[in-house]
């Protein structure tokens, strides 16, 4: 049996499972400990990021040679991703989040009023009312399935699927689940001034505003850039190597096994024969190691844990592990544009546009929209069943380092299919081959009510047990941010301290203390002095601006960046 780690130093041994943004910072604000952790960091895949990883794409085609593939970009209230980002000397970029939902007559958009709209003035006034009677019996309402919700307050079926549960999907990337999403993340969107991309809601139009979003940057660099100042910090990076099982934690510690995976030259390594699944068989014949350590923190979804811990699982491993649901979605990234116009509205519309709403005008508004309207968010409900969605990116109308201006025929569009089980529904294949430039299967967190009556609550019961911690952001809701805020309430409750300029950032300290409430059931003290860097970091309501380093001021700086137009920009 092989040990590692180093036995007599009175450091804690910790084994870090998955080097997503969870596992990074984690690893990151254990590694601020030296002499109290010897952290090792694994992930099953040749590269850091897991989720959040950037593709090569043809820049002379396209204006720009790189795209973040999946992830694209956050809010304002992402303080601990901006700060990671900035610990790095990477930024995000700002953006004004412009929507289209639908096509035809079914279609209406954040940037300007349309008949769909027009049609359904009495319901969106019903909407408004309904928000604010959920916001008042918040307990009663808030698990409540959006689909019942919609139903108690008589909404008719084309209300519900092409302006109320679109607007949710976006938001999570909820997909066919949205439905099943409890009532109060709708009303949320609407009512909160902090994370409400929809706040404070339209009685005319639903939602009017152009929410502030930030795109983020090159994931591939700025992870690249992070596993190497783990390692300077004495963090021990093992890539392609994976955890297949747990084979016993007690009062010794934890006892696991590892494989190591043969690299592909994408990095991407395929999931291994120990996954269960039609065509596994890589690295079949890999030989399974054993190392001891004193804790492990899982970074990895909750299903893959629950199969790690296979017969070590307590009864409430099984149980909540066990609720949490996932669905199998691809992405199509390609440059088709003829698909787009077929499914989606890419441009301004005159036919579907209206100038007045309710008797109010909206001429500004659809003016801004003739010269202005540039999608970057799409949804379309599926003609067959309008409760289906189908979600694609303009990702050169939204990322930051393609140009401002780009043929049409050139942008890069990602479509992303939503679970496999609707696949009957799916256009797939009307997608030109010649113009894909990749396809990808990802394992998404469904957000249904169950999620947070079954999964969240319940955490704080299985963390700090048995030398086992869980971050990742299905611990929440799926965001990047809450992966990373996730993997420092890990290292934090296992001694690691939360970094000063952070905890005198108020908004950061508060959804902190709040997750780590949440998922451990225990109230983080301040540690940090009042004064010093960070106090001045938290703007807006709330403090829910952020306003610290990781973000410029500029829209589209990476792309001037890149092409020699270097600005001064980022703080
Ligand atoms: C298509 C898509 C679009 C998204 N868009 C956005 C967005 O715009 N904004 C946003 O904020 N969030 C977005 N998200 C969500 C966000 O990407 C995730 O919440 C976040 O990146 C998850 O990080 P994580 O560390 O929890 O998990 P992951 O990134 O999934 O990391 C888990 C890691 O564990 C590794 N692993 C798994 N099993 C093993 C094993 N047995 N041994 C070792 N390693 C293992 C995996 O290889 C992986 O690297 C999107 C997600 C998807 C799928």
């Amino acid at each position: 049996m092989a040990a590692n780690g180093k036995l007599g130093t009175g450091k804690k041994r910790v084994l870090v499972v998955g080097a997503g943004a969870a596992g990074m910072s984690c690893a990151h604000h254990l590694a601020n400990h030296r002499d109290k952790f010897d952290v090792t960091l694994i992930d099953a895949v040749d590269y850091c990021g897991g989720q959040a990883f950037s593709v090569q794409i043809d820049k002379e085609r396209h204006g720009a040679g790189w795209l973040n593939q999946g992830v694209q970009g956050g809010s304002y209230i992402f303080h601990h991703t901006m700060t990671m980002f900035a610990r790095q000397g990477y930024h995000a970029d700002p953006v004004k989040l412009q929507v289209s939902f639908g096509k035809g007559n079914q279609f209406w958009s954040n940037v300007y009023p349309t008949k769909l709209l027009e049609r359904h003035q009495k319901e969106i006034k019903r909407f408004k009312w309904m928000i604010s009677i959920v916001r008042w019996f918040e307990v009663f309402f808030a698990l409540i399935p959006i689909k019942i919700l919609m139903k108690m307050f008589f909404f008719s079926d084309e209300f519900a699927n092409t302006v109320a549960l679109p607007m949710v999907a976006l938001f999570l990337g909820t997909g066919q689940y949205a439905p099943d999403v409890p009532s109060i993340i709708l009303e949320r969107l609407v009512t909160s001034p902090t994370y409400g991309m929809w706040y404070p809601g339209d009685k005319l139009s639903v939602a009017s505003n152009q929410p502030p979003m930030v795109v983020f940057p090159r994931f591939e660099h700025f992870y690249q850039s992070w596993r190497k100042d783990l390692e300077s910090k004495g963090v021990t990076v093992r890539l392609s190597t994976e955890l297949t099982q747990v084979v016993k934690r007690d009062k010794n510690g934890v006892v696991v096994k590892l494989i190591k995976r043969t690299p592909t030259p994408d990095a991407h390594n395929p999931n291994s024969a120990w996954v269960p699944q039609n065509d596994g068989t890589a690295d079949a014949d890999a030989p399974e190691e054993t190392e001891h350590y004193d804790e492990i923190v899982f970074c990895v979804l909750a299903d893959t844990a629950k199969r790690i811990l296979s017969r070590s699982a307590t009864f409430r491993e099984k149980r909540i592990l066990g609720n949490v649901k996932f669905a199998d979605d691809i992405t199509v990234t390609h440059w088709d544009s003829d698909y787009m116009k077929k499914h989606y509205e890419n441009f301004y519309n005159g036919e579907q546009a209206v100038e007045k709403l309710s008797g109010v005008d909206q001429t500004t508004r659809v003016n801004f929209a003739k010269k202005m309207f540039k999608p970057m968010y799409y949804i379309k409900m599926y003609p067959q069943d309008l409760s289906k969605l189908e979600m694609c990116f303009d990702c050169t109308n939204y990322q930051s380092q393609f140009p401002p201006e780009v043929p049409f025929d050139k942008h890069v569009f990602q479509t992303i299919y939503l679970n496999k089980n609707n696949k009957n529904l799916w256009s797939i294949d009307e997608i030109d081959e010649n113009k894909i430039i990749r396809k990808d299967w990802w394992h998404q967190l469904c957000h249904s009510w169950t999620h947070y009556a079954f999964v969240v609550p319940w955490m704080w019961l299985l963390n700090g047990r048995k030398h086992t911690r869980y971050a990742a952001a299905w611990t929440l809701v799926n965001a990047h941010e809450v992966a990373v805020m996730s993997g420092i309430a890990a290292a934090v409750d296992l001694g690691a301290q939360y970094p000063e300029d952070l905890e005198r950032d108020k908004f950061a300290l508060l959804s902190f203390r709040l997750y780590y409430l949440l998922t451990y059931g225990k109230w983080y003290r301040k540690k940090a002095k009042q004064e010093g860097e960070g106090r001045d970091w938290a703007s807006g309501e709330y403090g829910s601006v952020y306003k610290g380093p990781g973000v410029s001021s500029i829209e589209r700086l990476t792309w001037r960046e890149e092409n020699g137009m270097k600005t001064n920009d980022v703080d």
